[in-house]
């Protein structure tokens, strides 16, 4: 699967493509969109990530992307046919004719394979489970699942690159599978990536949702939907102390912030992360971004302070903060100092 092959993701892919080449790859990943497009979506990444001549423009392709993976080489073909040795899929089953009792995605691989390639881009949960015949059951990601995951990742790789794990539609994971992926989630394997796709978010458990990095699907509509919108006015009015760095007022909204909790404040720094990045690449390609601040002239302004020259400090100091919160860090001196990073990277601009 190649980024040009699904249509109306223009942005994320670019998104996709652009992190990945500088070198940023988060080990887990939520994508949030329905079935039939994250499934290309996480497929495409995974190739783009193997592949071993990666096609760049200089200007966007006629599909609008900026980057892609060659489709050719070994990686390319082994990962669009889901053969390659490394990639490991993990879905909802359920107990059929011929695998009676205990189902698991292990039971279903050459299934999913011959639906993927029949429904490259319209995967939907409900032709899948027509294709497996349990129309009428309830599809599950178990227990047994996760126990084949950490089997496979207590392995090395066989072809000495990334191990890949792409677990589709898990907002039908149960609750014994959510415990283990939590500990897979906790103790990250260096040169594994996991690619968590789910339609409803909010099936997934907090402790999920604040160890992934999320990315959500632009809508039919063709407008951005926000991460968390209530995160919003929050982000705004502490965007806005950033250039006065009065140090009073941002010391009471670093308070205000703090006093989420721990798992709310990482979904809101990956919020505030999506947010930059929007304003990065929509001021790149000369577009407008609206960041939702309820005032237009700072709607305007603020997206053309974010560049080439401060991105990468932004994002930096964003991952930071995120990953000091998570190991228990004091989250205000985690936000003073976050605040006065991505001050200094705003006036950099
Ligand atoms: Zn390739």
């Amino acid at each position: 699967m190649q980024f040009k092959d699904i249509v109306g993701q223009t942005d994320i892919a670019n998104r996709m493509t652009a992190v990945m080449d500088s070198g940023r790859v988060s080990h887990a990943q939520l994508l949030l969109g329905a079935a039939e497009t994250t499934l290309p979506l996480a497929l495409a990444y995974m190739q783009y990530l193997c592949c071993e001549h990666r096609i760049h423009h200089d200007t966007p392709d006629s599909h609008g992307l900026r980057a892609d993976s060659c489709g050719e080489c070994p990686s390319c073909k082994k990962i669009a046919s889901l053969m390659h040795p490394d990639l490991h899929l993990v879905f909802p089953t359920a107990a059929t004719a011929r695998v009676k009792e205990k189902p698991s995605s292990d039971d279903f691989q050459a299934d999913f394979r011959d639906f993927a390639a029949v429904h490259p881009t319209d995967a939907t949960l409900e032709a899948w489970y027509e294709a497996l015949g349990i129309e009428n059951k309830q599809g599950m990601i178990r227990e047994l699942d996760a126990d084949h995951l950490i089997e496979t990742l207590a392995l090395k790789p066989y072809e000495g690159g990334w191990r890949m794990v792409v677990i589709w539609m898990s907002d039908k994971m149960n609750a014994a599978f959510a415990n283990k992926l939590l500990k897979t989630l906790e103790e990250p394997l260096p040169g594994t990536l996991l690619m968590l796709t789910a339609e409803n978010g909010e099936a997934l458990l907090p402790t999920i949702r604040s160890r992934v990095q999320s990315l959500t699907l632009r809508e039919e509509s063709g407008e951005w939907k926000a991460n968390d919108e209530e995160f919003a006015p929050l982000l705004v009015a502490w965007l806005r102390l950033l250039f006065k760095l009065k140090m009073k007022e941002l010391s009471e909204q670093v308070d205000r912030m703090a006093s989420m909790n721990r798992e709310q404040l990482r979904l809101f720094l990956q919020y505030t992360q999506e947010v930059m990045r929007r304003c990065f690449l929509a001021t790149a390609a000369g577009a407008e971004c609206h960041i939702g601040s309820g005032d237009e002239k700072f709607d305007a302004q603020f997206p053309r302070m974010i560049t080439t020259n401060n991105i990468e400090a932004i994002e930096t100091a964003l991952d930071d903060a995120f990953f000091a919160i998570g190991r228990n860090a004091y989250a205000k001196i985690a936000l003073m100092e976050l605040s006065f990073r991505m001050s200094r990277a705003l006036k950099n601009r």
